[in-house]
């Protein structure tokens, strides 16, 4: 099959060009051939792409651009990409080894995003806010300026599209940094924006160095707001850069999510939901649900039939019709994961299912781990506490709604929740005690743009989607209109 990739350059104010930076390589992880080699992009690259946001920025077509010509735009973005799902599919299913259902999918879910942060962008309305003495007040909603999205390689377009929509609807103009791991479909991100009308500069998008680009858009005087995802080290330090810098930033940060299932659940709705929920994307999700308590009545039964399930899923070739789970994004990452369920052993853990890279040649190159399961352990071991991002859950028994409670919030992590039960009184009263920003009730992993995304403790801050995922990329401004025309009484001057 043959690949029509981007060039490899880059998008940098508003023009095609090679990056100055060290290169990058986008690997295919099925055999680990090479897609593309690309020059990444330097810090004076990123300081041409400041400049031109910038001064795109303030100029007033766009700054001060009626919300339905920007919302014109923006929709056109949203149908740029959904036209061109097979080419964005295929291009992030070279780039990051997922199955071409999913990036379908994941190209999908940017279309939609960006018609609805156009729609929110045409109904957003300012505040007439009530009076409390002689003056008119009102409370309206301005661009930042020159902003910044700091990606990972997991969802690329997905993720991109979720802050470079509201920020673009807010008025502002943005310079992506997606991850190195996967940097080609973010370039393709812009070729659409740009065949869509964009103006020039508005969007720059600069694969490259976390440490070089990233770091330089944090602590940029010239940038002021950041929405990053990615791993928890990361978020914290950019956190702490971002606080002395008094510069609004959210983080989308990782997670260890706990699924619950109760012993009165539907066991085939839960085993589904539960393979769903750890497996696809072959676990490199942040909202994974990657320890799973199950109610001890129905522990033995329903963890057999889970691995049963599991055991069964078709583990293969992203491009092959039908493929369950695909390789890992690249070998370093799939020795990590490989690393931690040996760290499993030691903690007591016993594999009941994979554990293991298929030994089978159709799969020897590529990144494969096999869907892992562990018992055995307890809730403090590091396999339990800690992101793995990969296809390894972790199953434990439990008795009582409380000991579930105080066991799924006995992590620093805070993002996703998943419960089973037909009780929905009960469904309801976990889905409060938990502390996650999005619970599920018989269901995973579904989102809707418009309802807020985000973590709390150590999955982040902030939040994304939504109505006020507009707002978090604009200024609030207060405003006070006299009324009287009189003197301010205390100078004690009449008119
Ligand atoms: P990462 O933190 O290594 O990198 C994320 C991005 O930050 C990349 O673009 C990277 O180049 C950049 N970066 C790295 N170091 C930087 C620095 N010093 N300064 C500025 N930028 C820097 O994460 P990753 O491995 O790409 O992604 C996986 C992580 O992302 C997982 O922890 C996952 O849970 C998390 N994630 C979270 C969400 C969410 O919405 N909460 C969604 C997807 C992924």
């Amino acid at each position: 099959m043959s690949h029509d990739l981007p060039d490899g350059r880059l998008f940098i104010g508003g023009e095609w060009r090679e990056g100055q930076g060290a290169p990058i390589t986008s690997t295919y992880s099925h055999d680990g051939s090479v897609n593309m080699v690309l020059a990444g992009a330097s810090a004076a690259d990123a300081e041409t792409a400041i400049a031109a946001a910038k001064t795109a920025q303030a100029d007033p077509a766009w700054r001060n651009a009626l919300p339905q010509d920007r919302a014109r735009i923006l929709t056109r973005i949203g149908d740029g990409i959904e036209v061109a799902i097979p080419r964005i599919s295929q291009i992030q299913s070279r780039d990051t080894g997922k199955t071409l259902a999913e990036t379908a999918a994941l190209a999908a879910s940017a279309a939609g995003t960006f018609r609805y942060f156009a729609a929110v962008c045409e109904t957003a309305d300012d505040d007439l806010t009530t009076r409390r003495g002689t003056s008119l007040t009102a409370s309206v909603h301005e661009p930042i300026g020159v902003v910044g999205a700091i990606t990972p390689w997991n969802s690329p377009i997905a993720s991109d599209a979720q802050k470079v929509a509201p920020a673009l609807a807010a008025g502002n103009a943005v310079v992506l940094k997606p991850s190195s791991w996967s940097p080609l479909v973010s370039l393709e991100l812009a070729r659409i924006a740009e065949a869509a009308g964009l103006p020039k500069g508005l969007l720059s998008v600069l694969p490259g160095s976390g440490r070089e680009v990233g770091n330089l858009l944090v602590n940029h005087p010239d940038i002021g707001r950041i929405a990053f995802t990615g791993g928890t080290d990361t978020g914290r330090m950019l956190g702490e850069q971002a606080g002395r810098k008094l510069m609004p930033i959210s983080l989308e940060l990782g997670g260890k999510s706990p699924t619950i299932v109760f012993d009165d659940a539907d066991l085939d709705v839960a085993v589904a939901g539960v393979l769903f929920g750890i497996f696809s994307s072959t676990g490199q999700s942040c909202i994974a649900g990657s320890r799973l308590f199950v109610q001890r009545g129905i522990y033995d039964a329903f963890v057999a039939k889970l691995v049963a399930a599991t055991q069964a899923l078709r583990v293969g070739d992203p491009f092959a019709k039908g493929t369950q789970v695909a390789p890992m994004i690249n070998h370093a990452h799939r020795d990590s994961v490989a690393a931690y369920v040996a760290g499993a052993f030691d903690e007591g853990g016993v594999i009941l299912c994979g554990g293991t890279a298929p030994d089978d040649a159709a799969r020897a190159a590529g990144a494969y781990y096999l869907p892992t399961i562990i018992a055995g352990l307890s809730n403090d071991a590091k396999t339990c506490r800690e992101e793995i991002f990969g296809p390894v859950l972790c199953v434990l028994p439990f008795d009582s709604e409380e000991d579930v409670i105080a066991m799924g919030n006995d992590n620093d992590y805070g993002l996703a929740c998943g419960i089973w039960t037909r009780d929905f009184p009960r469904a309801w009263r976990v889905a409060g005690a938990i502390r996650a920003g999005t619970v599920w009730i018989n269901t995973y992993k579904q989102f809707s743009a418009s309802t807020p995304f985000g973590g709390d403790g150590a999955s982040g801050m902030g939040r994304e989607k939504g109505r006020a995922g507009l707002r978090a990329w604009q200024r609030q401004k207060g405003i006070y209109c006299d009324l009287t025309g009189q003197p301010h009484p205390w100078a004690g001057v009449s008119a």
